[in-house]
Formats: C-alpha cells, structure tokens, sequence
C-alpha cells in the first residue's frame, strides 16, 4: 500500500492511522463551491479533498483511538489545526464530505448554527429577497458572502441625503 499521506499532514495521528485515513481520500474532488453562492471560500482554496470511506449522514467517519471520529475533524486537526471539545467544524466550501483543512474552520456551536441558518435564509434581515439580480457575491480575506442590493442602494440613498441636507 503507498502512502498518500499529503506533505505536511501528519499532527494527528499516528504513522498507522495516517496512511490508513488518507488512503480514502479523493485529492481530485474538483471546486463545487464555486457554484454555490453560500460558500465562503474562492477559487484560489483549490480541490475539494472527498472522504471515501465510511459515512454517516453525509459526514465522513473514521475509526481513530478507539472510536468513531468524524473526518473532517481530522482532517482539520492532521494539519494542526485546534479545535475544543464543545466547537464545530464548519465547512466553509459546504461540502460536507470534505476533509481538506484549509476548506474547514473551528467556530463554537452557536456560531456553526447561525452560519447555518443564514446560509439558509431566503431573505436578508430587512426583507428583501436573495434573488440573483438582488444577491452581491463578495469575497473577503478568502471567504465568500451574500450581501443585499436593495439594503446596499438604500445605505448609500441615506448617506446622500445626509450630505445633501448637511449642503444646504
Ligand atoms: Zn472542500
Ligand atoms: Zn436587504
């Protein structure tokens, strides 16, 4: 069996788990998230990396120390990344077979769920639809974002009007 063990991977587990983790994992999972308008990553975070193994409820899941550990959790702490009991893993490319690090963020619980139902939501806080036309894509220090046109028109109408009044 090779050792498909990506450079630089390795802070996890140990040298006979780790081959055996990444053993299932599809490098090659191409950029979903560049179609989804609710992911928070841009083209430049590359691949996807796609769990293969075994699943459950679409997460990937690994038999480490003993038990069941979902993938993605190692797949972000392989790389040294830190993340506490009571935090999460958000996907922020929303592939939830992901396991790539740079594609997941540790955020507490409440964070996760908030995330989550604003992905979700149809409308912005003040009502106006997410429709295409009214949807703005922004990219900002590598994370995607939905922001409001109708909410953006109407800030920069009263940042006008202030001017204007404070004119004459
Ligand atoms: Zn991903
Ligand atoms: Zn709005």
């Amino acid at each position: 069996m090779s050792n498909r063990t990506p450079e630089h991977a390795g802070w996890y587990l140990d040298e006979y788990d780790g081959p055996r983790f990444w053993e299932h994992v599809n490098f090659r999972g191409g950029q979903p998230y560049l179609s989804d308008p609710i992911a928070r990553i841009g083209a430049d975070a590359g691949e996807c990396w796609v769990w293969q193994g075994w699943t459950s409820n679409g997460y990937g899941r690994f038999r480490a120390f003993g038990s069941g550990v979902t993938a993605h959790r190692i797949g972000f702490q392989e790389f040294g990344g830190k993340v506490t009991a009571d935090q999460d893993i958000d996907h922020l490319c929303r592939n939830i077979a992901c396991v790539r690090h740079s594609h997941l963020e540790a955020v507490t619980h409440a964070e996760n769920v908030a995330r989550g139902s604003r992905a979700l939501a149809t409308h912005c806080k003040h009502g106006h639809e997410y429709t295409e036309a009214n949807t703005i894509e922004q990219v900002r220090a590598g994370s995607k974002f939905r922001r409001c046109r109708a909410c953006l028109v109407e800030s920069r109408q009263r940042t006008y009007q202030r001017r204007k009044a404070r004119a004459v």
